[in-house]
């Protein structure tokens, strides 16, 4: 079993390298099929999407641009609850077809809020790709085509993610192990 230690806590490989890799070129079979034709604008979700979209682009055959955002949340009114600010977004996607580059959605209310803003650029399409998928744990209903992987609800670490900033240069997922008790 191989375990990584960082800070206090203690993580499991769940996910190897070359199980990463090939299911990343699933993927970008996938989007190079269904967006066939297409000039698609990637959109990496900074900091945790920085492998995957890294791996994912270099087997994508399409003409596309990449762009990097960065999402602050803020709290709106009572109505609205918390907000999502992108920043860094320099294109016009007005009219264009976008794919959201993501390495995890838990709840799925950043991406859902994130989905919302970008939606009132009214882009042509919004497709969604995300690394690793935390069914159980989704809060909101989402429709997500491009899903590398289907997690529990466990924490994970590792090809982009991090815990408390560590780990995002390991090149495979780990899970944290729970101290006992
Ligand atoms: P959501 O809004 O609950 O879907 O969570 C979105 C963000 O929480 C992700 O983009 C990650 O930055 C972070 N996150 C959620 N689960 C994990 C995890 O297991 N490990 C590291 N970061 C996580
Ligand atoms: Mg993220």
């Amino acid at each position: 079993m191989s375990l990584v230690h960082l800070k206090d806590k203690t993580f499991r490989l769940s996910i190897s390298a070359s199980e990463i890799e090939q299911r990343v070129a699933q993927l970008a079979q996938a989007i190079n099929s269904d967006l066939a034709g297409q000039q698609p604008l990637f959109l990496c979700v900074l900091n945790g999407s920085f492998m995957f979209a890294a791996d994912l682009l270099k087997q994508i055959s399409l003409p596309c641009q990449v762009s990097f955002v960065k999402l602050a949340s803020y709290q709106g009114t009572a109505s609205t609850g918390n907000l999502i600010e992108v920043l860094g977004l320099t294109e016009d996607i007005t009219g264009r077809c976008v794919v959201i580059l993501e390495d995890i959605i838990d709840s799925g209310l950043t991406m859902s809020r994130l989905l919302q803003t970008l939606s009132a650029h009214q882009p042509a399409a919004l497709h969604v790709a995300t690394l690793l998928l935390k069914p159980r744990a989704l809060k909101v209903s989402l429709k997500v085509p491009y899903v590398g992987f289907s997690l529990s609800d466990d924490f994970v670490v590792g090809y982009g993610l991090d815990y408390d900033g560590l780990g995002r240069n390991l090149n495979g997922i780990y899970t944290l192990i729970p101290p006992s008790s």
